[in-house]
């Protein structure tokens, strides 16, 4: 599927450095991105989001990031 990139993926962590990152997803997933977060490759989040939001974690260090806004959550500040 050509969307596959959106939902899937790993990208190098902008605190750790690993490429360890994967999508957090929010909302209620499709079966296919269910199938993601049974496999550890995405991150169910809250049924929220805004653009705030941490949209990457880091499996590496358990930071979390927004891709856009570049804030970084560290995992002692959660
Ligand atoms: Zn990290």
């Amino acid at each position: 599927m050509s969307g596959a990139q959106h939902n899937k993926g790993v990208r190098h962590c902008p605190f750790c450095k690993q490429k360890a990152g994967i999508r957090i997803i929010y909302g209620s997933p499709p079966i296919a991105v269910y199938l993601l977060h049974l496999k550890g490759e995405v991150i169910l989040g809250q049924c929220r989001s805004n653009k705030s939001s941490p949209d990457w974690h880091c499996k590496a260090c358990g930071c979390r990031w927004n891709e856009r806004t570049a804030a970084i959550v560290h995992p002692s500040n959660v």
